[in-house]
């Protein structure tokens, strides 16, 4: 679905209402406290645009329940006073967004008030994009380490939360996956870890000549080039794939995002590894709103709680 068919499918309130209660309830709606089918309707102006918090609100008819829910209670929509519509058009443009989208972007692409809405939109989507399971990699397997953010000077030294570190893996190939992470700190044990943790038997790991990768050897078939040496590419020996993807990552980081805070940065590479494993994913709207709907709500002061510098 692009943006013109979210835009035309999901013109109305009630078209996005519809379709969550049938994502979540395909069955009939229950009652999501505890489970009872027996729910009256609640009758309530819908559609004015600022007040479209519950657009579809139901009544649990158990006695001892009597809970008030809608197809958004307990999702990570839940209580937005933001209509539905822009939600839908907010997953759509950043779900096509190659380098990501600023949340000034969103503000202005959606009409939203405030830049702190548009801000709190945009990780509630970026939440429900981070990856909860997945299997092992396999196959030819490229590992780096990168820093995030400034350029590294080690006279100021400064503090290592100002300059998180970060590893990735990228499956090579036309499906190949992406898995990026922060690490606490860039050693042998945390490279090789990520490594076992992350890679099946059978995986060859390629990587740079960086000494954390030398008994990588002892775990999994592995070759290195050495950059140092100014050998890039031996054979299919290379690691220009992850390479590659830290450069978008970080051009996107700088090109749409200002002031990217150190506490939510797993938040931006969780949306970039979602967005590049589902590159070839025709439905990654209907699977992001799938997935909204299955992620708990995300408060404002849970995203706001302590200051921490931007990278
Ligand atoms: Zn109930």
């Amino acid at each position: 679905m692009n943006l013109i068919d979210v835009n035309e499918k999901f013109k109305t309130e009630e078209s996005c209402w519809n379709y969550l209660e049938q994502m979540r309830w395909p069955d009939g709606i229950r009652c999501g406290t505890c489970g009872n089918a027996e729910v009256s309707t609640i009758n309530r102006k819908v559609s004015k645009e600022t007040d479209n918090k519950r657009g579809k609100l139901y009544q649990c008819l158990e006695d001892s329940c009597q809970q008030q829910f809608s197809a958004t209670s307990g999702t990570i929509f839940h209580d937005s006073h933001l209509p539905l519509t822009k939600w839908f058009m907010a997953v759509a443009l950043i779900a096509d967004a190659k380098k990501g989208i600023s949340a000034k972007q969103l503000q202005r692409h959606l009409g939203i008030g405030s830049y702190k809405t548009a801000w709190y939109l945009a990780h509630r989507i970026r939440k429900s994009m981070e990856e909860t399971e997945g299997s092992l990699f396999t196959g030819t397997v490229e590992v780096d380490e990168t820093y995030i953010g400034g350029k590294f000077d080690k006279r100021r030294k400064r503090a290592r939360y100002e300059k998180p570190a970060v590893v990735g893996l990228i499956e090579r190939g036309d499906s190949g996956r992406v898995r990026t992470m922060r690490l606490n700190t860039v050693s042998k044990a945390t490279l090789v870890g990520t490594i076992l943790k992350h890679t099946d038997e059978i995986a060859h790991i390629m990587t740079d000549e960086h000494a954390g990768y030398k008994s990588v050897g002892k775990v999994r078939k592995h070759d290195s080039v050495n950059h140092i040496k100014e050998e890039w590419v031996r054979g299919n020996v290379h690691t220009n794939s992850i390479e590659n993807y830290w450069s978008l990552f970080k051009r996107g980081l700088i090109g749409s995002f200002h002031q990217v805070s150190v506490k939510h940065l797993e938040r931006y590479m969780a949306e970039f590894d979602y967005r590049f494993n589902n590159r070839k994913d025709v439905d990654i709207f209907i699977k992001t709103i799938a997935r909204m709907c299955n992620v708990t709500p995300m408060q404002y002061s849970q995203l706001t709680a302590d200051r921490d510098p931007a990278l």
